[in-house]
């Protein structure tokens, strides 16, 4: 298949992803912070996963540098690709619109800041994180390149693993007893599973 479809469609996800996100981060940016971690590990991630998703896959697909790793797109590639995709973006959107103000980029506790324990958050504590390995493995199926396609799934693993216990110690140390039962009904990424 012409991997310019998976391209093409890659780009028009991140670009709805942009268009979700957008009126809840301007909403969560009127409430006072009250208490965040912004450790310089978490800059460094934060800039890479910039690279990762958007950077690496723009040079893929506009530039010849990344040429010599280009690689051809089976249709069953591009097809699963779809489908995670549409998976991607729901769990994107749904995430948002449960989490409401209380989102942030890096960790922080926001003024009246509350446990969102229903929606989507009633079967995984990360269902943002879960769309974000969701995006990872879109990006994977659909851009036909070895560095630009697994760019996003190597550093959002990085980025996962430095953060899950902090996050989790954080919203212990906010919420205390109401965290930790909650905690115990809900799995982290995959519904029943993990
Ligand atoms: N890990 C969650 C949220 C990502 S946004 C997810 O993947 O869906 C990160 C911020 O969300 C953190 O700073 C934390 O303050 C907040 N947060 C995480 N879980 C929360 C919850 N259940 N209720 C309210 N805020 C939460």
């Amino acid at each position: 298949m012409d991997p310019l479809y998976g391209t093409l469609l890659f780009f028009a996800a991140t670009i709805a992803s942009v268009v979700i996100r957008a009126p809840h981060a301007n909403r969560s940016k009127t409430i006072k912070v009250v208490r965040q971690a912004r450790p310089p590990i978490d800059v460094a991630v934060l800039v890479a996963m910039g690279v990762a998703v958007l950077v690496l896959p723009l040079l893929y697909a506009l530039t010849p540098v990344l040429a010599f790793a280009d690689h051809a797109l089976p249709a069953w590639a591009f097809w699963t690709g779809a489908v995670v995709v549409v998976l991607w973006l729901w769990t994107f959107h749904r995430s948002h619109a449960d989490l409401g103000t209380n989102w942030s980029v890096t960790l922080e506790v926001r003024e009246g800041h509350r446990l969102v324990t229903h929606g989507i958050y009633a079967r995984v504590r990360h269902p943002m994180y879960t769309s974000l390995f969701l995006n990872a493995f879109a990006q994977l199926l659909l851009l036909a390149n070895w560095i630009a396609g697994p760019a996003m799934l190597v550093v959002f693993t990085v980025m996962f693993a430095t953060r899950l216990q902090r996050e989790e110690r954080l919203m212990h140390d906010t919420f205390g007893p109401e965290y930790a039962t909650y905690a115990e009904r809900t799995k982290r990424l995959i519904p029943g599973i993990w």
